[in-house]
């Protein structure tokens, strides 16, 4: 089917062409090794970015070099003790009595705490006290978070500005101690001025907005955002195929506890965002990974986000441009970056100066990924599904979007959804198996017939 020049060239494909005789297992041998290469070129990109603070946020001992931070951990200290003697008063206080007084208000901020401060354990198996809850009340009016960044205060002042800024934080009870004391690290090493508060709260990570400092001398970009994956681990738990699939991670992902998991979540997101910014997709830019943090660039001005695409206010001809600009998107992001959002939607897709920005790339996968296809089947249907009710009549249908994307042809016909998804799951099974016989996998495999163990290649 023509697609109206859009697809201009014929996409190339990691799955060859969707005809069973397609001899898809030499081609997918190609690519298996265009992946390898790919990896080995990121890693090769990657260390210097992966940690570029390390030095500058050292985790094992606490940082006493500087007098600023020792004399914060000596204040979170007496705050502490301040907050174990209220404990005590309020109790004394209520007593037995049925209705008791909260002295809640009174307590002050644990930015640090020490109760562990050997390791970097985050208190991600506390389910019963999920510091990211969603519904919780924010007591700090949203607009004070937006207020001026940068603050003018005397070197003096700093210890009581930082107290400031982790109260305000506090104050959302949005991140655990640990999380806030990596961020507040952060500050203090200089890489961000100003943390400024939370603009998304949501199942698997909360989102603050902050003022670039500098990074080793580099320029941090003016503002940033930090998204910090949330480390109670319910949502991801369900998530776990996005990632122990992924070849990419899954070696390591079966020997990690499940806080290190965490961070591979965030390491995954970095990769992935890197690989769009090599093949200019609009997305935000990768400042620093630190553990579940990663600092990346702000889409949006003064403070303020660009809207996401099922927010922003489009004309027509807006929408339309909007339209073919996810279509390239897309078919850059398979073609070029060999990835598949697999969370794409009108959600995760900011409108800011007249471009479509892509953003949330932790569960992108690979498109050979067992359920790669599927994954991306229902990113076209999201697409196609919002930009049809939105009234682009030029929108495809999911499955001329699908093929437009993948290159692959597969039979629309009378756009049977049972036998499109049914092409699409033989055409996974058949590299899956493909992966097998290779020797990827060291379990012994049958084949489907019930028939002798599949022998693994000879050269594996
Ligand atoms: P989640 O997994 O919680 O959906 P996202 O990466 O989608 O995480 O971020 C949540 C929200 O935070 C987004 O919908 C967007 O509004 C905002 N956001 C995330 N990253 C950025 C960014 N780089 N610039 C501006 N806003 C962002
Ligand atoms: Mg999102």
């Amino acid at each position: 089917m023509d697609q109206s020049g859009v697809t201009a060239q014929t996409p190339k494909s990691p799955w060859g062409s969707a005809a069973p005789a397609a001899p898809a297992c030499s081609l997918a041998e190609v690519m298996s090794e265009q992946l390898a290469k790919q990896l080995d070129e990121e890693n090769a990109v990657f260390p210097a970015l992966s940690d570029p603070a390390a030095e500058l946020l050292p985790d094992e001992a606490p940082d006493t070099t500087s007098d600023l931070m020792l004399a914060q951990m000596l204040q979170m200290q007496f705050d502490r003790e301040f907050d174990d003697q209220l404990r005590r008063e309020e109790k004394k206080f209520n007593g037995d009595s049925k209705v008791s007084i909260s002295f809640e208000n009174y307590r002050m901020v644990h930015p640090y705490d020490d109760s562990d401060s050997s390791g970097d354990e985050v208190d991600w198996q506390d389910t019963r006290h999920d510091p990211y809850r969603a519904d919780k009340p924010q007591t700090t009016p949203r607009k004070g978070f937006t207020g001026k960044g940068k603050n003018i205060t005397t070197k003096h002042d700093e210890v009581t500005c930082g107290r400031k800024n982790t109260a305000r934080m506090d104050n959302e009870q949005a991140v655990d101690p640990r999380t806030r004391l990596l961020m507040y690290k952060m500050v203090n090493a200089g890489v961000l001025e100003n943390i400024n508060g939370c603009i998304s709260t949501g199942k698997e990570s909360v989102v603050f907005h902050a003022d670039g400092g500098s990074l080793e001398e580099q320029p941090v970009p003016d503002e940033v955002v930090l998204k910090v994956f949330k480390t109670t681990l319910n949502e991801f738990k369900n998530r776990d195929r996005y990632i122990k699939d992924d070849y990419r991670f899954k070696d390591r992902f079966s020997k990690l506890n499940p806080r290190k998991i965490i961070r591979l979540w965030a390491e995954k997101e970095m990769h992935n965002l890197g690989r769009m910014k090599k093949a200019e997709i609009p997305c935000p830019e990768v400042v620093l990974l630190k553990k579940h943090i990663l600092v990346m660039s702000f889409i949006g001005k003064d403070h303020v986000p660009a809207p996401k695409l099922k927010d922003a206010m489009l004309n027509s001809e807006d929408l339309k441009n909007a339209y073919y600009q996810v279509l390239h998107v897309m078919q850059q992001l398979y073609q070029e970056c060999n990835l598949v959002h697999a969370d794409l939607s009108e959600y995760n897709m900011l409108w800011h100066e007249g471009k479509v920005w892509l953003i949330d790339v932790s569960q992108s996968v690979e498109p050979t990924h067992p359920h790669g296809l599927e994954f991306l089947f229902r990113d076209c249907r999201n697409v196609s599904t919002f930009f049809q009710k939105r009234g682009v009549s030029e929108a495809m249908s999911t499955y001329d979007l699908f093929n437009a994307v993948t290159g692959l042809n597969i039979p629309v016909g009378a756009e049977d959804e049972a036998e499109f998804m049914a092409e699409i799951v033989a055409l996974e099974k058949r590299n899956e198996d493909h992966i097998q016989k290779r020797g990827k996998k060291t379990f012994p495999v049958t084949s489907e017939d019930g028939g002798p163990p599949l022998e693994p290649d000879a050269d594996d």
